[in-house]
């Protein structure tokens, strides 16, 4: 993760976020600059887009080019990267920066670390022409850091910008959305996400896997392949197949995912069962997230309305995760979800006769 000193526990910021530009990310590079020449930037700026596009790298990005000493007297397009401001940047150490986001364990911003930003945004710069606080992720804002924020998003105090990132603005409270002025960063093309991580040393083929697998989002794909996200997915798999088929007991398919991150889990079987229902509505293999699905699984005969009870189910858990408010019991959730899936699959009564638990 990220990280700027945030000023009170002296995080280094990472240097390699900060300084690539990604090919997609370039046109809103150049929206951002043409915003600047023109008529200066808003003091709130809202990055939105997906996850795994690099929200945060940009952001970084864009602070460290706010807060060089040179920009607006050299009308530099980047951050020049030689000035005591760039230096300091470059050493993690730069004191006009401020990141703001969950700590101690928390889902959420609380309102502590909003105090912190308002009494930073108070104080003068001290090396740079400005200074710059991000928001990292904006959707996470309870309601009271999101209400202290408000008088600062309005009326920020002297040359002072808010960077907020998001990649689920409607969840953003609507008075902080309307003080801000959005960005997005759109998806790439498929042709070009894989093109790029070809660059990274993947072959064509697990690539557009890979994506397929992280909602098309570029950096999600790779580092899930660094990760070998395909490896335990395709174990998951297996282990679903035989949980389905009754082949294992429930214990030891739990045991089994011990390891796992509930969100991952929840995340695949969101996209099993969409995958499942558009084979079943004839939808062609090769459009489908899973290959050799129907094969595996007796898609053409499941109950509709089983799957789409389970996958609004599943759905609405990660909807309660993402937004910081989930407090699902892990067992649980995952035990009642596996038992809905031997049903679901049952549900034709003859392919899978799972005597499961
Ligand atoms: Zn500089």
């Amino acid at each position: 993760m990220s990280d700027i000193p945030n000023q009170d526990d002296g995080q280094r910021l990472s240097q390699q976020e900060a300084v690539e530009l990604l090919p997609w990310q370039q046109s809103l590079w150049d929206d951002l600059l043409h915003r600047e020449s023109r008529s200066g930037l808003p003091h709130a700026l809202m990055f939105t887009g997906p996850s795994g596009l690099g929200k945060h790298a940009l952001a970084l990005r864009t602070a460290h080019w706010l807060l060089c000493s040179r920009r607006t007297s050299k009308g530099l397009q980047h951050a020049c990267g030689e000035c005591h401001s760039c230096r300091l940047w470059q050493a993690g150490n730069h004191p006009d920066v401020m990141l703001c986001q969950p700590e101690d364990g928390s889902r959420q911003i609380r309102i502590e670390g909003v105090r912190r930003v308002n009494e930073f945004l108070n104080q003068t710069p001290q090396i740079s022409p400005c200074q710059v606080v991000i928001l990292h992720p904006a959707e996470v804002l309870n309601t009271n850091s999101a209400n202290a924020l408000l008088k600062t998003l309005e009326e920020p105090p002297g040359e002072s910008f808010l960077i907020l990132e998001s990649e689920r603005p409607g969840s953003v409270l609507p008075t902080i959305r309307s003080r801000c002025q959005s960005m997005m960063l759109k998806l790439p093309e498929l042709a070009e996400s894989i093109a790029w991580l070809q660059q990274q040393g993947i072959e064509a083929q697990l690539a557009e896997k890979a994506l397929r697998h992280n909602h098309f989002a570029p950096l999600a794909a790779l580092s899930w392949l660094q990760a070998d996200g395909w490896g335990t997915h395709q174990q998951w798999l297996g282990i679903l197949e035989q949980w389905g088929s009754g082949q294992t007991r429930l214990g030891d398919t739990m045991q089994s995912w011990k390891s796992v991150e509930l969100y991952d889990l929840l995340s695949w079987m969101a996209l099993l069962l969409s995958d499942i229902t558009k084979a079943r509505s004839g939808v062609a293999e090769s459009a489908l997230t899973e290959s050799e699905i129907k094969n595996r699984f007796p898609c053409a005969t499941v109950s509709l309305t089983n799957l789409l009870a389970l996958h609004a189910r599943v759905t609405q858990v990660l909807g309660e995760i993402n937004s910081g408010a989930s407090h699902h019991n892990r067992q649980l959730l995952l035990e009642s979800v596996l038992i809905d899936w031997q049903t679901l699959l049952k549900s034709d009564g003859s392919t899978y006769g799972g005597n499961g638990a």
